[in-house]
């Protein structure tokens, strides 16, 4: 794997209310002790936090944070992306999360001038040459939509041949899903950093609905040890620490190229992953 610094970064929300606002602010205050390489914002498909994003993104970047903003181009037309773009350049933004996106239900793909996150990443490219370090996305357990295995990752591999910088995974438990996947992508000629996404455990029951949704197993002994704790958070919390933390070591001895937290706007969760690992600075 790669022999290239770690890269290390956590991954944010838009907030959908001064409240919630506010709490991110002091989220990513506590988060950004540690210094991370950057933090990411999500981005809605069909453009649905465009503006939530976009305050988001320009707020961290002015308080000096090292800042990525997501952009899902499936609903979008070229116009509207590349105002993104202009808005993010003129800034001096310099590293961008680029996916597909999946339309909130109800919402048609109509006018979508975009069908893949290779297109999107080949249009950035075309528009803003090497300005940006292109993120994108990469699926150790294959993505949830895709006919098979072996087509997904070609359509991975196209997706890096179209431009991209390196790629963050889907969240994982089966801890030989990323290595296996890395493996097979450099067999592929991907030479990039391929940085594994981790989500932290605080609640069984938004964990099962969003694995069920994004195609990421939790394996049956952990399924039944969380459904066991039932409403007793401390016990949740603590039994994800430690397989979490367990996972995150095994991958960075394995020579994973840094670790992508998916913090839910939480800041304890994934400091104390942090602190486990040992990593007081990134
Ligand atoms: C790190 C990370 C961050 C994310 N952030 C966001 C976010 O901010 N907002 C959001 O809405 N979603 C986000 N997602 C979710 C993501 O948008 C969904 O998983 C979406 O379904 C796929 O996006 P993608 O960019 O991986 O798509 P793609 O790479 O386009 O792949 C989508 C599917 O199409 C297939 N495919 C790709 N190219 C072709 C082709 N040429 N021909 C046929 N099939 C093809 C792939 O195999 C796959 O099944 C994120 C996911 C990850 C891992």
């Amino acid at each position: 794997m790669s022999s290239e610094p770690r890269t290390f970064s956590f991954e944010f929300f838009p907030p959908k209310s001064d409240e919630a606002a506010q709490k991110l602010r002091a989220t990513r205050a506590r988060l950004a002790v540690v210094a991370p390489d950057f933090f990411s914002v999500t981005y809605g498909a069909g453009g649905s936090t465009r503006e939530g994003t976009v305050n988001t993104v320009l707020e961290m970047h002015r308080a000096g944070l090292p800042v990525a903003p997501h952009l899902s181009c499936i609903g979008s037309n070229q116009t509207s992306i590349r105002q993104l773009l202009q808005t993010y350049q003129e800034v001096g933004i310099r590293r961008l999360v680029a996916l597909r996106g999946d339309l909130p239900s109800g919402m048609a793909a109509g006018s979508s001038q975009f069908r893949y996150a290779s297109d999107l990443v080949e249009f950035v490219r075309a528009q803003t040459d090497r300005w940006f370090h292109i993120e994108v996305a990469a699926y150790p357990e294959v993505h949830p939509q895709a006919r098979t295995a072996a087509e997904d990752l070609g359509n991975f591999v196209r997706k890096m041949r179209a431009g991209a910088d390196s790629a963050i995974t889907q969240y994982f438990f089966n801890p030989d899903a990323y290595p296996r996947f890395v493996e097979q992508a450099q067999r592929a000629g991907v030479q990039a950093p391929i940085v594994p996404g981790v989500m932290p455990i605080t609640n069984y029951s938004q964990l099962a609905r969003f694995s069920d949704a994004c195609g990421a197993e939790i394996p049956r002994w952990m399924r039944r040890r969380l459904e066991g704790y039932g409403d007793d958070r401390d016990s949740i919390r603590a039994f994800g620490l430690e397989v979490m933390a367990s996972l995150c070591e095994r991958l960075l001895a394995q020579g994973a190229p840094g670790l992508h937290f998916y913090t839910m706007n939480l800041a304890e969760p994934t400091l104390a992953i942090w602190s486990r690992l040992g990593l007081s600075q990134a």
